[in-house]
């Protein structure tokens, strides 16, 4: 209850921040008054002078969900920056078709569907002046929604603080460009009440890419992925926000188009203070400070970064046939990392290692990354990396497909008994230093029950969905 007040009041603050500064950068024009629906000062509306023309001209369009918390979210994203991104819909269910459940997440469900009378653009901007037509979109769906607060609408408050925050270094570059996922807004199922968001259709992530057609990726599409995945995390760090959960089967792919950084939904802004930083992601992907309890830092989703090159210069998860469970993590924190088995372009391996370093604070800068993944791939264009098949690299059959369902719930038992943790120190352990750490994650893991109660679970469907 206290974490989704803390969660209601740091996404107020940021949307109070946008409104305040685009309301400092209005001068006072006589024929502008202060509008009773956005209470900034505005030109009125011809025909209702109380309100301004952004908000009449919303009040017309806006379809009610009979929600007030959506009404009021898809509202303020009319109105707030009315000549910026990220202005959102509510869509009736009733206007998609072909519902086909594709896949799910930890907390969500994901649908391929058609968006009847659809009006957006090819680039993704809401434009009521085109004409109507279908398109196929995805829906992704979130369990037991149906109380919806403030919390339920973060991956959409995020994206909207990143379409404002986001600078285009190329005026012909459009938000939907920016190497991230978008959103067009929500629906919600007339049965369940779940909350639903509607987002572009993509046909993979990036697990999925890498592992289908593995000896078929040539270096030159491995790293050109990479580059547009660095591209988009510069770009939301740029926004002040940290992902938090960046890992392989967070990445959108579609053929051959640009990946994208998708789930924003545990992100949080980097200048946020609060201590309240409990645990997302997938072991192998969580940078060993974070695992320790230290807040996620910019560095600590470079750090993810490095893993993703890994599995892409492998076409495995990173730590594969290893258990996600406290093992790692000590061994994690204790400076493992997964092992060179294969060869990669010149320079690829070393920048890898210098995401995945130790110390978050020698780690390169998403656009130092950027800058050095660049020149891997101009080398690369002129003298082609070849793949050389082995035993060591590409996709991992696996017999027992609840395999990974099985590890997960040992994973989980691991948590729930923190006595587990205690005994592993002692039998394991007798250097001092190590002890500190231990205890010091020890501490912060049990004192988490948000962690115990739901990351397992994540982490079970995460993995059944990637592999
Ligand atoms: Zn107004």
């Amino acid at each position: 209850m206290e974490k989704s007040t803390k969660i209601k009041h740091k996404v107020g603050f940021l949307l109070s921040n946008d409104a305040l500064s685009s309301q400092s950068t209005q001068t006072a024009v006589k024929s502008k008054k202060e509008c009773s629906e956005c209470n900034k000062i505005r030109k009125p509306s011809t025909e209702n002078n109380q309100i301004c023309y952004t908000c009449n001209k919303a009040k017309k369009r806006i379809i009610s969900s009979g929600n007030k918390v959506i009404d009021d979210f898809i509202k303020y994203t009319n109105t707030n920056c009315p000549n910026k991104n990220g202005k959102m819909v509510f869509v009736p269910y009733e206007k998609f078709k072909n519902i086909e459940f594709i896949g799910e997440g930890g907390f969500s469900q994901i649908f391929k569907a058609t968006w009847i009378d659809c009006q957006i653009t090819d680039w993704g901007a809401l434009d009521y002046t085109i004409k109507k037509y279908n398109r196929t979109v995805a829906l992704k769906k979130l369990n037991n929604s149906k109380n919806i607060t403030s919390k339920e609408l973060n991956e959409l408050k995020m994206y909207y603080h990143y379409s404002l925050n986001w600078k285009s270094s190329n005026n012909n570059c459009d938000i939907h460009n920016s190497y991230v996922n978008i959103y067009y807004g929500i629906t919600q199922d007339p049965i369940t009440q779940d909350l639903i968001f509607i987002m572009p259709y993509h046909n993979s992530d990036l697990a999925h890419y890498i592992t289908k057609d593995f000896y078929n990726i040539s270096w030159h599409d491995k790293i050109s992925k990479l580059e547009d995945i660095i591209k988009g995390l510069s770009n939301i760090h740029d926004a002040n926000i940290i992902h938090r959960d960046l890992h392989s089967g967070n990445i959108l792919v579609d053929g051959q188009y640009s990946a994208k950084l998708c789930d924003l939904g545990t992100s949080k802004s980097a200048t946020d203070n609060d201590d309240n930083n409990e645990i997302h992601g997938i072991i192998p992907f969580i940078a060993p400070e974070v695992l320790q309890g230290k807040k996620y830092t910019r560095a600590s989703d470079i750090y993810s970064y490095g893993m993703i090159m890994w599995e892409i210069m492998v076409g495995r998860r990173p730590f594969w046939d290893r258990k996600h469970n406290t093992e790692l993590i000590i061994d994690t924190c204790n400076g493992l990392r997964p092992p060179i088995v294969t060869n990669a372009p010149e320079g690829y391996i070393d920048l890898m290692k210098e995401c995945w370093h130790d110390d978050p604070e020698k780690r390169p800068t998403a656009n130092e990354i950027l800058e050095k993944i660049n020149r891997v791939y101009a080398n690369e264009c002129k003298n082609e990396t070849k793949i050389i098949e082995s035993s060591d690299i590409g996709p991992v059959i696996r017999n027992n497909s609840g395999k990974r369902k099985f590890e997960g719930i040992q994973f989980e038992n691991n948590f729930i008994n923190g006595e587990s943790i205690k005994k592993i120190k002692l039998i394991e352990d007798k250097n001092d230093d190590y002890l500190t750490r231990e205890i010091e994650f020890d501490f912060d893991i049990n004192s988490k029950r948000v962690y115990e109660n739901e990351y397992a679970t994540r982490e079970i469907d995460f993995d059944i969905g990637a592999l």
